[in-house]
């Protein structure tokens, strides 16, 4: 026997709607790339949206098309977050800190047809549009005054003349709530980039359980800061909860350091802050240094990489700023466990309570977890055993844009982090078996700085690893055996990945030595290296 409750899709536009017709003067604050600050009512911002889904319409966007972003966050960025998957396109958000050969693969991979971005990252969008196979639109977001005099980008056309001249009433289709809504592809794994295509039900369901108390806690009375970036995850998701809980919005732009940070935060009142560990030791060193404290602050979400227990003293004992660490990944939308407590977790003791919170946490209801060993069989709960962790969910990607098979084993998703789970069901990140290292939230592939590396005369054979490091979390090092009888020092080497990867996947150093360690099938162990090298613990 069916239920008889109305039949409504969970679609994104239903978020824009709510907040539109029931926090309508709530703002949205943004501090924006042309360098002024702005500032909009969610009424005024969803008019803007359906204007915007008007013009995409216009320039011959249809239901399943791929239009793509290369922004900061801003108003425009949210826009353009509800009119793409409200009118039933696809927003695929790109990584502008990727290198250009990059950009231009992964938006040809997508078959983006439009491609929007912010006045900063014009040189960069100069620099991938001869490399674009589907791209037809590119579009400056931006008024007509900061239009460039000159550009290489054929036919540039301006989102604030686009919104113009566009009709303000736009009604929001409906139409299968599993239909793609976002696109974001993930560098986390070796190989080319993968696409994860979220549907509209995963991203409302992760929005309504992000928004829980044991996940952000998020309220009408919050003020929200995403500081992690609209493009990696969707921010984790936030633009999303603010609307569906009412929330005032406040976008940063581009400029993230503590001071910028601070001076937001405090001007704007914002409650809860999220980002990765390495903006928010910019932010605590500026908050010490000029001896500040946070007058609205309440909460901040951490995550992206492991948050540092001395992170949480400093939050929590130094300023009365509670931390939720969290734990996902861009194939799991992202958030799959938060570390929070139970009721019985009160009688602990301050240090225990720390070292509990900085564990990755237990699972918001909906998604679920395990660890297995290498046959793939589950592990127990006992906080020691330690195998790759697998989750699942409604939120959790079952197959990669354009792949032939699922991503799954048996169900699960193998998420190539390594873990436990204990008793309490509190998860906790011991290692990766992935070939990555994650430097400020964002990854650089180990595989590529060793083809690269492979790439000079007078390299042998060279390994990259990740070497702990206080500000950025890791940091590549690469190790290299020499050619016999072909001299080399580490600079040159270093000089060598000039213009072949972004500045800031340029390994730090380069170590020279006689072997690297290889395993029976001739793969080089890492794992032997790191600790080698670095000391025991290290990997
Ligand atoms: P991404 O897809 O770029 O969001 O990266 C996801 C990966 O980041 C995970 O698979 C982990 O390796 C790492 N990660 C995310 N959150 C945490 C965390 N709280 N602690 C440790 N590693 C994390």
């Amino acid at each position: 026997m069916l239920g008889q409750m109305m039949q409504q899709p969970l679609l994104i536009s239903l978020l824009l709607r709510h907040a539109q017709r029931h926090h309508a003067d709530t703002e949205v604050v943004s501090r924006r790339v042309e360098g002024d600050m702005h500032r909009c009512s969610y009424a005024e911002l969803a008019t803007r949206a359906q204007r915007l889904a008007n013009a995409l319409q216009l320039l011959g966007v249809q239901p399943g098309d791929r239009v793509s972003t290369l922004a900061w966050n801003g108003y425009r960025h949210l826009e353009l977050y509800y009119a793409v998957s409200g009118a039933g396109a696809v927003l695929h958000t790109l990584n502008p800190r990727l290198h250009a050969e990059q950009v231009a693969w992964i938006i040809n991979h997508a078959q983006d047809r439009v491609l929007c971005f912010d006045l900063d990252l014009l040189p960069l969008v100069q620099a991938v549009a001869p490399q674009l196979t589907s791209v037809q639109h590119f579009v400056l977001m931006s008024d007509e005054a900061h239009m460039p005099v000159a550009t290489s980008l054929p036919g540039l056309l301006c989102y604030e003349t686009l919104l113009q001249a566009a009709e303000p009433r736009f009604d929001w289709p409906v139409f299968d709530e599993n239909t793609a809504a976002a696109l974001c592809y993930t560098s986390g794994t070796t190989g080319h980039p993968k696409g994860v295509l979220y549907s509209h039900r995963s991203t409302v369901l992760h929005a309504l359980a992000g928004a829980l108390p044991d996940s952000n806690h998020c309220a009408a009375t919050d003020v929200i800061l995403p500081v992690v970036p609209m493009f990696h995850v969707n921010a984790w998701g936030l633009p999303y909860i603010a609307c569906l809980v009412g929330a005032k919005l406040v976008l940063p732009g581009p400029r993230l350091d503590g001071e910028s940070l601070y001076t937001l935060m405090e001007a704007e009142g914002v409650t809860l802050a999220s980002g990765v560990p390495t903006l928010w030791q910019g932010l605590l060193k500026h908050v010490r240094a000029q001896g500040l404290r946070f007058s609205s602050l309440r909460r901040t979400g951490i995550g992206g990489s492991a948050c540092p227990p001395a992170m949480i003293r400093a939050f929590q004992d130094g300023y009365g700023v509670e931390v939720m660490h969290g734990w996902g990944m861009t194939e799991t939308s992202p958030m799959v466990t938060t570390g929070r407590f139970k009721a019985r977790h009160a009688a602990l003791d301050a240090d225990a309570r720390v070292a509990l919170q900085a564990r990755q946490g237990r699972v918001i209801f909906g998604a679920d977890m395990k660890v297995v060993d290498e046959q793939g069989r589950e592990l127990p709960w006992d906080g020691r055993s330690a195998g790759e962790l697998m989750v699942r969910g409604p939120w959790v990607v079952q197959r990669y844009l354009g792949a032939e098979e699922d991503a799954l084993v048996d169900g699960w998703f193998p998420t190539g982090d390594v873990a436990t789970i204990d008793a309490d069901g509190y998860m906790n990140i011991t290692d990766r078996s992935k070939d990555v290292i994650k430097s400020g939230g964002e990854w650089i592939s180990s595989i590529d700085i060793e083809n690269i590396a492979a790439g000079h005369p007078a390299v042998e054979m060279a390994a990259c690893i990740a070497r702990p490091d206080a500000k950025w979390g890791e940091r590549p090092l690469l190790v290299v055996v020499p050619k016999a009888g072909v001299p080399v020092d580490g600079e040159t080497l270093l000089r060598h990945f000039e213009g072949r990867v972004a500045r800031w996947c340029v390994p730090d150093d380069v170590v020279f030595v006689e072997a690297i360690p290889v395993g029976p099938t001739g793969k080089m162990l890492k794992r032997r290296l790191r600790e080698a090298l670095l000391g025991p613990g290290s990997a």
